[in-house]
């Protein structure tokens, strides 16, 4: 198993720093796994004058998952939008062919006091928004700005998805659910948008080949409000880039803490991107301060949805629960009565469980 790794900028060769030594120790114990690192990002530019060297995009292309930190920084805010660290995120996706994001919200009991919820409505929370990438209105053709017929400016873009793309997405949308509680909800705007009728439609299709699963419908409105209201209730959520977008962001500020939380960006055959959702955080960089645990939850991900190794994945979650059990927190969870740790000493602690 070979993995392109992508420290990038900012808290990102920090946190990745930790998430290489669980993956390390796990290797020790005959994980096989091949890693290699090159610079992404501002780092990319620093070295290469582009934020996806080709060099770097060769080793994503040619390794089984990519394991990257986070890019960007003051720095680089300047530069022309082309060589910008960010571009190098979009074009990656693009290059891989990502087009399923995976975001879990999970909300660890010991976290319960950082939601902005109600403990007896979140606590437990465990879901999956499964979010389309590379289609729906953010690339839909025609789109532009024009006049209309009365000399006023006007903008436009279209929404648009074709069948093929949303079958695979609403493939790993039932594979995903298979793999944990076995619910799908698909969230869509069936009674105003012609596109969701076809989703719909699909949707059920597919569930068709996955008996297992139980699969339900919701309006993109109702999801914004039951996410708050009950988010116990779902398992896993599929839906298009722009509802997903906006309520994968909701969800998981439903457990409060930014620094907890992974991410997956998957091609046809789960070759894929793991990421951290927060960026690069140039207001903590280099002052040991950083939480690694989404970026070590990240590469739990990977093993769990590129490599299929349940078990790997498994410990290392487990080793995260348990460093949070016995009270370690980074600054950004601190509560008072609990052990303020370092990026490093989080990093270790997990090391230490495992
Ligand atoms: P951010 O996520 O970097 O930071 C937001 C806040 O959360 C900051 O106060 C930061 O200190 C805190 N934070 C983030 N991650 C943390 C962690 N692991 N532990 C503890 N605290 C953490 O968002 P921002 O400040 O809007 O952006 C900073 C830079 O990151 C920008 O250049 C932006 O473009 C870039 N960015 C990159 C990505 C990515 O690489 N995928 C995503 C978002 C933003």
């Amino acid at each position: 198993m070979k993995v392109a790794v992508l420290a990038g900028d900012g808290i990102g060769p920090e946190i990745v720093a930790q998430a290489l030594k669980v993956l390390r120790t796990l290797a020790r114990d005959g994980l096989r796994i091949e890693l290699e690192e090159a610079p992404f990002g501002g780092a990319g530019y620093d070295a290469h004058g582009d934020p996806l060297p080709e060099t770097t995009l060769k080793l994503a292309r040619q390794a089984d998952a990519v394991l990257c930190g986070a890019v960007g920084g003051p720095k680089y805010d300047t530069l022309p939008r082309a060589q910008r660290p960010e571009q190098g995120i979009l074009r990656i996706r693009k290059e891989l062919g990502l087009f399923a994001n995976l975001r879990p919200a999970v909300l660890y009991p010991e976290l319960v006091g950082a939601s902005t919820l109600k403990p007896e409505v979140v606590s437990g929370l465990d879901l999956m928004i499964i979010r389309e990438l590379t289609g729906d209105i953010y690339f839909g053709e025609p789109r532009g700005r024009r006049k209309n017929a009365s000399g006023a400016r006007e903008g436009f873009d279209t929404m648009h998805y074709s069948e093929p793309e949303i079958r695979r997405i609403a493939e790993i949308g039932f594979r995903t659910a298979a793999k944990r509680n076995k619910k799908l909800c698909s969230v869509d705007k069936e009674n105003v948008l012609e596109t969701s009728r076809l989703w719909r439609e699909v949707v059920s299709e597919v569930g068709k080949d996955y008996p297992q699963v139980e699969v339900s419908h919701m309006y993109v409105d109702n999801a914004a409000m039951q996410l708050v209201r009950n988010p116990r209730q779902f398992d896993v959520i599929v839906t298009g880039n722009l509802f997903g977008d906006i309520l994968s962001d909701e969800a998981s500020m439903l457990t409060g803490s930014i620094g907890m939380l992974p991410s997956a960006s998957l091609d046809a055959r789960a070759k894929g991107l793991y990421e951290p959702i927060h960026g690069s955080a140039p207001d903590i960089a280099g002052k040991n301060l950083a939480n690694p645990l989404a970026t070590i939850l990240s590469s739990a991900m990977m093993l769990r949805y590129t490599f299929n190794q349940d078990e790997w994945a498994y410990r290392i979650e487990a080793a995260v629960k348990n460093v949070l059990a016995r009270s370690y927190r980074t600054a950004d969870i601190y509560e008072a009565g609990t052990r303020k740790v370092g990026t490093n000493e989080m990093g270790d602690a997990v090391v230490a469980e495992l």
